[in-house]
C-alpha cells in the first residue's frame, strides 16, 4: 500500500547533521552534497521530523484531499460554535 505522506527535506535549513539518516528505521535518507535526501521507499512514518532540530524535515502529502487538508483528518474544526449559545459580548 502506498504511504499518503514521506517526509522531505526543506534544503536551505537542513545542516547535513545526519542525525535523520541515524534516525530512519527504513535507512530511507540519504545525503547527497551535505544535505538530507529523502528516498522513494520512505515510509512516511516521520520518525526523522521528530529528530531534526533544524525542522528541515516536512511531511509531504502524496494524495491530498481538499477538505481533509484544511481540518485535519479527524477534523480539528472549531466544535464549540455548534452548541454555543453565540454571545458576541463575550
Ligand atoms: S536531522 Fe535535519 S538538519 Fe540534520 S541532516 Fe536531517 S534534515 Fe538535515
Ligand atoms: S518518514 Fe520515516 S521512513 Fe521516511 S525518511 Fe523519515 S524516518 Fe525514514
Amino acid at each position: 500500500m502506498r504511504p499518503m505522506i514521506k517526509a522531505r527535506v526543506l534544503q536551505e535549513r537542513c545542516t547535513g547533521c545526519g542525525v535523520c539518516e541515524q534516525l530512519c528505521p527504513m535507512e530511507a535518507i540519504g545525503m547527497e552534497g551535505g544535505k538530507a535526501l529523502v528516498l522513494d521507499h520512505c515510509s512516511g512514518c516521520m520518525m526523522c521530523m521528530q529528530g531534526c532540530t533544524m525542522e528541515a524535515i516536512q511531511p509531504m502529502y502524496l494524495e491530498p484531499e481538499p477538505e481533509m487538508a484544511q481540518t485535519g483528518p479527524h477534523g480539528h474544526a472549531p466544535v464549540a460554535r455548534a452548541w454555543g449559545h453565540g454571545d458576541p459580548e463575550r
